[in-house]
């Protein structure tokens, strides 16, 4: 169930940031151990799998199921045993002591554990004309943005799995989809990179960046360079969709937990992060797999561990 519920001085139990697979998959798991979690659904509920187009690889969906479609389910999953999403986003912590504080947009939270399951958010080039011309143009969504490009000639940067599985996607509408790689070898998957390679919209530009975005109203075309040979050239196109990779969600939690070079947070294999009573799970803290169905059984295990920590807690003396 959502709602907008006034946050007040009520110690949660299970307090839960984020609402992608691994946020709903606790909230489930909380939920069914009684823990009655809030769930803080940030700017997006679903967060990237609502931005998603079809997920072929999780189990229990042999013919694929939208993105969309699986943050709805997972909801009404949760929703059914008493999780409760509000729509609402941390914007700061302090985990220095229990109960735990959750400062949002709409007021405090204090709970006696969390699940940090807040995910990562799309990398961008970082190249001139990149933010001018975001949403004329340049866009990192190929569900939201890819029926605007109708017969349309379009980039597609990037090598992993996203790129190539967008790439594909983008040529339900567009008359041409090339994609830009920085090396020349992909870095996605081999059924990804067969089913690419045979899509005869798509071509490969190799060992090449785009250095500049270039327009007046909207895009109209990009700055290349190949990076062995040093050549520019400008070259026209309608629209540039951008899949190089994430970065996580952690700014929140700086100097409170611990996190590797990138910024993801440093997990134990049972979820728990350096401070007791704060869990993770999902892309958070996943630098690696980035699966779904992998983000859910983070999240599963979270609560379990969130469950089993609330069980340990001493009880206060009266
Ligand atoms: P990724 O695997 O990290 O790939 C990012 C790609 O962008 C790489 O090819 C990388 O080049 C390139 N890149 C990174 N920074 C760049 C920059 N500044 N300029 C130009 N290119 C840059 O990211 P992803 O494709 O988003 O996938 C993330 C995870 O989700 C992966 O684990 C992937 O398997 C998974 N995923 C799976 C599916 C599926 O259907 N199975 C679909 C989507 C994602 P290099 O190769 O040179 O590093």
């Amino acid at each position: 169930m959502i709602d907008m519920t006034e946050p007040s001085k009520k110690v949660h139990q299970c307090l839960i940031i984020g609402s992608g697979p691994a946020g709903l998959s606790a909230a489930l798991y909380a939920a069914r151990a009684d823990l009655e979690p809030i769930v803080l659904s940030g700017m997006d509920l679903g967060g990237q799998v609502s931005r998603t187009d079809t997920i072929e690889n999780y189990p229990g969906f042999p013919d694929g199921i939208q993105g969309p479609d699986l943050v709805s389910i997972f909801q009404q999953q949760a929703g059914k045993f008493g999780a409760e999403i509000v729509f609402d986003s941390a914007t700061e912590v302090d985990l220095s002591q229990r109960p735990f504080k959750v400062t949002t947009y709409g007021g405090e939270y204090l709970a006696d554990t969390l699940i940090i399951s807040s995910g990562a958010s799309v990398r961008e080039l970082g190249v001139s004309g990149e933010q001018e011309f975001t949403g004329k143009g340049v866009s990192y969504c190929a569900t939201c943005d890819g029926h605007f490009f109708k017969e349309k000639d379009l980039i597609v940067v990037g090598g992993g799995d996203s790129a190539l599985k967008e790439g594909i996607f983008l040529t339900r509408f567009a008359n041409s989809v090339t994609i830009v790689h920085r090396r020349d070898e992909l870095r996605a998957g081999v059924y990804l990179q067969k089913k690419a390679q045979q899509n005869p919209k798509i071509s490969f530009l190799w060992d090449t960046v785009i250095t500049e975005v270039l327009g007046d109203d909207t895009v109209h075309s990009v700055r290349l360079k190949n990076l062995k040979s040093g050549e520019e050239a400008v070259r026209d196109i309608d629209g540039v969709f951008v899949f190089i990779g994430h970065d996580p969600n952690t700014d929140l939690f700086k100097d409170q937990l611990e996190m590797d070079e990138n910024g993801y947070l440093e997990l134990s294999r049972h979820m728990h992060t350096n401070v007791p009573g704060v869990f993770a799970a999902g892309e958070v803290g996943d630098p690696y797999f980035q699966q779904v169905v992998y983000s859910a059984g983070m999240g599963a295990a979270a609560a379990m561990e969130a469950v089993e920590y609330l069980e340990g807690l001493e009880l206060p003396e009266d």
